[in-house]
């Protein structure tokens, strides 16, 4: 009684306060505003473009250098004496790093900064994999100065050159021979060293991965640690061949059409994978392949295991509960209130982010309204503007849009996701 008293006060004297790290490249501030909105939290936006409403709001805005955690750590220990923070949440995997620092600078659970950057850079995350025996591709570090004619010579082919930092598959390029090795070796060289790619890169930049080309259907699956233990959220299939030399993202579709069994494996890897980097609090985004899926005996691989939760606007396919977002989950979830009982909501769902069609500037989408009819779909949402550079994969690290649609089982999604597709045209000039 007395307890439950005392919250009360808590609570009518002050909501509780979440500092929210916001890229400039994100398409989820909306979302992740509404849900705070919703469950009455103040959200204070760190971010690292300096707002003229700060000095009008110095308690809901905090620039921060996202590219410096140690020094974001000691400006939020500042902002925390003044307006005492509850959590911090990111949404990508750099500010994962910062918020890692800072949740250790004022005492909150969060993943460890150790394990952030395990998750941030993908040598250390295969040698973590390496270390606990978890299953992944074989793998070589290399620096974008080696000379790729004498690495060429003692690998094994196909295998795919990725950076160690990037992510959305950016500068991911499957290779199938030496000669093709040299090119794009060169190539992911020349685009490692763009000032923008630099700028990110820190000490890392010049890192590149070459790995094993793991032969197999993909699926990714969504969860959130708590003290380590990991809680699947959604599986999803991502149900077109992702076989390169490019690999760009399209539909996924919950829930799977594995075999449970397969599904369970799945899950009991991505968690020796998140234990493996040091990964336990918070959401956690895994990609695996499944090698020897077309001969029976299928076995999760890891690709890649990230401390944060679904990119783009993916999370917009998930329910929970009696209908709460993804963006609300994780509200709750990083101030500790009770999750277990909402569980995804039932029926299938699916997205699909729109690929760039070719690099030039947008002219025109056409169809949208034809696309909106098709039975499913919820939302199709074109993120890019008109007149801007579209750039594609290797390089690009945007969408056009998404579309998303909703149904009784994956195979109408996906269908539904398709059927959509195929009514935009884009005039790309
Ligand atoms: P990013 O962080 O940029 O998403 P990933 O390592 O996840 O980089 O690679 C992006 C995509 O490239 C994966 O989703 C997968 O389809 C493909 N890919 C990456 N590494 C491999 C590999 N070793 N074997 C097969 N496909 C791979
Ligand atoms: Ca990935």
């Amino acid at each position: 009684m007395a307890r439950s008293f005392r919250a009360n006060v808590h609570q009518m004297s002050r909501a509780e306060r979440v500092l929210l790290l916001l890229p400039t490249s994100t398409y989820r501030t909306a979302d992740f505003l509404d849900a705070a909105e919703s469950l009455g939290i103040e959200v204070v936006v760190g971010s690292e473009e300096r707002s003229t409403l700060e000095s009008f709001q110095p308690s809901r805005l905090l620039t921060l250098d996202f590219l410096d955690p140690e020094g974001a750590a000691d400006l939020a220990r500042e902002f925390h004496c003044r307006y005492p923070l509850n959590a911090v949440v990111a949404v990508d995997e750099e500010t994962a790093l910062v918020a890692a620092a800072i949740s250790e600078a004022l005492g909150l659970p969060q993943n460890s900064p150790e394990a952030a950057l395990k998750a941030r850079l993908k040598h250390r995350m295969r040698e973590a994999l390496a270390a606990s025996g978890v299953p992944h591709p074989s793998f070589t570090v290399a620096r974008t100065g080696d000379d790729p004619r004498l690495l060429a010579r003692g690998l094994t082919y196909p295998l795919v050159l990725k950076p160690a930092f990037l992510s959305g598959s950016r500068g991911v390029v499957r290779v199938n021979d030496p000669e093709c090795f040299v090119r794009w070796f060169e190539w992911l060289s020349a685009f490692l060293s763009t000032p923008e790619i630099r700028a990110h890169g820190g000490d890392e930049g010049n890192t590149v991965l070459i790995e094993e080309y793991v032969d197999g259907r993909e699926v990714a699956l969504e969860g959130l640690l708590t003290e380590g233990r990991l809680r699947p959220l959604a599986l999803f299939d991502k149900p077109d061949p992702l076989i390169g030399p490019f690999f760009e993202e399209t539909i996924y579709v919950t829930p799977s059409r594995l075999p449970e069994a397969t599904q369970k494996e799945v899950a009991r890897v991505s968690a020796e994978a998140a234990r493996a980097i040091g990964l336990c609090h918070g959401p956690v985004h895994a990609e695996l392949r499944l090698r020897g899926f077309q001969n029976e005996s299928e076995s999760p691989v890891v690709i890649e295991i990230a401390g944060r939760s679904i990119g783009g606007l993916c999370s917009r396919t998930l329910r929970f509960g009696l209908g709460i977002s993804l963006e609300e989950l994780i509200l709750r979830h990083a101030l500790g209130r009770d999750i277990e009982a909402l569980a995804r909501v039932a029926g299938a769902s699916g997205v699909m982010m729109i690929p760039i069609p070719s690099r030039g500037t947008l002219e025109a989408v056409r169809g949208l309204e034809e696309a909106r009819a098709v039975a499913g779909i919820e939302e199709a949402s074109i993120t890019a503007h008109l007149g801007k550079l579209l750039v594609p994969l290797p390089e690009g690290s945007s969408y056009l849009g998404f579309l998303f649609a909703r149904g009784p089982d994956p195979e109408s999604v996906e269908g539904a996701l398709r059927t959509a597709h195929a009514r935009l045209s884009f005039e790309v000039r």
